[in-house]
């Protein structure tokens, strides 16, 4: 998934070993099936409900009481807990299977609700079933579903259900559009295709869908590989299209030369302009890429954010969904996920990502230096940063990842994201690797080998992929491998710890340097986040002047200085007023005014930039130029 840059103000081995045997012991206890279809129809696309068919068969001398049919609670690449189950609606069961186009009356099944996912049907001595439900979606997002009048977008998790002990039988999807909808995805063949075959529920679901009267294709090819730019406009385009597709191919090109030739034969980049839609999303997939970028095609922010963020998830072709850990796939899907290296799944693609539009020649070096500064000031103005490791941000994914909080929390000083933190951890691995070995071997060998042995390699693991996924301590070794230097003091101090990376060490070592100077924007500390649109607190710091003033969560702002402030104001009147003096400040709590003082304490948050080094050797300058070029 991609995270914006703007939104981050703000043993596992063992673990992973029980929850596949979880899944496997479950699929031993049941009868074998010999086929699973799935119908999914839109008749009536203004109610926003899918209806989904599933059909089982038992396999021939195979018996059995009942079926499970589960919702998934979360779905890959996104790790809330959604728990899809609360937009199911109307389940029915029956006894058979009506082929199509056929009158049939078949005997109700009895469904039992297991719990608030799983539905278990009777099969009352029939060797097959079917069972009908519907499906709300509304949302267009790279996790969610939406059809209205427009189009249908899936997100496969959120619309179908499993049956459990069968995640891994290979099942058959039929689509019935509306007329005059045509349907694409990555496994799209031909142009009226309405039939698809999965080797399995998780690649079902790993094929996003988009069903609509207007979408447009245009197609380029690398290295004989064709790559399909599905745009769905919703707002004006003005001209731009043809560019992006160049763009694109720019993209896919400074990836596959890092990481060859991909071994698929087709990627579907399916990308959607939606002026009115919530804000934008990315989500990756095997042989294909969802993004949704708010604005119009023809409008800057949103044509640079649609090319950012399919930097981002065309690099997780490789790292996530192929090179994986080793809780990415399979899934169990009734509880959330845990692994320790969303840093490397995330954050790595998140420098990736924007290496790669430098590499792409999509930035310039002083776009990508001024990314780096950001990045870096993100991560180290963050209270987060020194309370939750990479690996504990990791492991708190579904805490982090996008999920609504009803109850206050206080993850804003306590919490980092993996994907800034994963991406300041990469650069300063890339550039010290580089360094170590004079340019001979960096971050993007390390990539590689892991790539090469776990993906490519090694014996496929379980039903799911290709290959095996990989442990937080394989990628260790693999660094150190490569690096030739042992660098498990490097994981304890700053992946496993939260000390402050060697930035200076790393950047020096491609003749930059990282500079630090108390925040423009906020000189001096108050302690404060603030809603602008509605003055609500959204964040009072610990330890800060704010807290010392009793300010919370929630109040809403009202005057400081005495002076009336609003969403526009409030910064510059802060900032009007020094350091270690009284300031009266009012706050509206439970419909009454509190007067208060707060004393500003003296900057804690720092503009970081990184530039180039005046003095840097020739040696270092030729470094940075392997770095940037790829
Ligand atoms: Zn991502």
């Amino acid at each position: 998934m991609t995270h914006r840059l703007s939104r981050f103000i703000l043993s596992a081995a063992t673990l992973s070993t029980l929850l596949l045997c979880h899944v496997t012991v479950n699929a031993a206890q049941q009868a074998q099936l010999s086929a699973i279809n799935y119908r999914l129809m839109m008749s009536r696309p203004v109610s926003h409900l899918f209806e989904v068919t599933i059909e089982a068969a038992l396999a021939e001398g195979e018996t059995a009481e009942h079926l499970d049919f589960q919702m998934p609670k979360w779905s890959p690449g996104r790790y809330a807990i959604f728990d899809f189950a609360k937009n199911v609606q109307e389940v029915q069961a029956a006894s058979g299977i009506c082929p199509p186009d056929a009158k049939c009356k078949m005997a109700v099944a009895p469904i039992t609700r297991l719990d608030n996912q799983t539905w278990r049907v009777q099969l009352q001595g029939s060797r097959s079933v079917t069972l009908k439900y519907k499906v709300f979606g509304d949302d267009l997002s790279g996790t969610f579903s939406q059809l209205d009048d427009r189009h249908a977008n899936y997100n496969g998790a959120s619309i179908f259900m499993y049956i459990v002990g069968h995640k891994q039988d290979p099942v058959k999807l039929r689509i019935e559009p509306p007329k005059n909808w045509r349907i694409v995805n990555g496994r799209t063949e031909s142009a009226d295709q309405r039939e698809w075959q999965f080797a399995n529920y998780d690649i079902l679901i790993d094929t996003p869908t988009e069903i609509a009267p207007d979408w447009t294709v245009d197609e380029f090819k690398v290295d004989g590989k064709t790559y399909r730019a599905v745009v769905h406009s919703l707002g004006n385009e003005g001209g731009k299209r043809p560019q992006l597709v160049r763009d694109l191919e720019k993209i896919v090109r400074a990836e596959t030369r890092m990481w060859g030739a991909p071994e698929f034969e087709t990627y579907t980049f399916l990308i959607h302009f939606a002026a009115d839609d919530r804000s934008g999303d990315g989500m990756e997939h095997l042989t294909s890429t969802q993004i949704i970028e708010p604005g119009a095609l023809s409008e800057e922010e949103a044509y640079t954010g649609a090319l950012s963020t399919a930097a981002h998830e065309f690099f997780h072709v490789w790292n996530v969904k192929r090179l994986r850990p080793v809780e990415l796939g399979p899934w169990d899907f009734t509880r959330p996920l845990n692994t320790r290296v969303m840093w490397i799944a995330e954050g790595l693609t998140t420098y990736y990502g924007n290496l790669m539009l430098r590499r792409a020649g999509l930035w310039t070096d002083a776009q990508l230096m001024n990314y780096l500064g950001r990045l870096i000031g993100g991560i180290e103005n963050a209270p987060g940063s020194r309370l939750m490791s990479a690996e504990e941000a990791s492991i708190a994914a579904a805490f982090l990842d996008g999920e609504g909080h009803e109850q206050r929390t206080n993850l804003a000083n306590t919490a980092i994201s993996y994907y800034p933190k994963g991406a300041t951890l990469g650069l300063v691995l890339d550039l010290l690797i580089r360094r170590e070995t004079r340019g001979r071997a960096s971050l993007d060998d390390v990539l590689r080998r892991m790539y090469e042995e776990f993906y490519l390699k090694s014996p496929k693991a379980t039903y799911y992929l290709r290959g095996r996924g990989y442990t937080s301590e394989d990628f260790e070794r693999a660094a150190s491998a490569v690096a030739g230097t042992d660098l498990s003091e490097f994981f304890r101090r700053y992946v496993r710890g939260v000390e402050v990376p060697p930035y200076d060490e790393a950047l020096a070592g491609v003749g930059l340097r990282l500079t630090r100077a108390p925040s423009a924007r906020l000189p001096y500390t108050a302690g404060i986040s603030l809603n602008e649109t509605s003055m609500k607190l959204v964040n009072v710091r610990n330890g800060s002047a704010a807290e010392d003033a009793g300010l919370k969560q929630g109040d809403v702002l009202l005057s400081i200085g005495d002076k009336k402030v609003t969403g526009e104001t409030w910064l510059e009147v802060l900032n009007r007023h020094k350091p270690n003096r009284p300031i009266p400040i009012t706050v509206r709590r439970d419909r009454r005014t509190i007067n208060a003082t707060i004393t500003l304490g003296g900057p804690d948050q720092y503009d970081y930039r990184v530039e180039e080094k005046p003095d840097a050797s020739p040696e270092t300058r030729a470094l940075r130029a392997a770095w940037l070029k790829g």
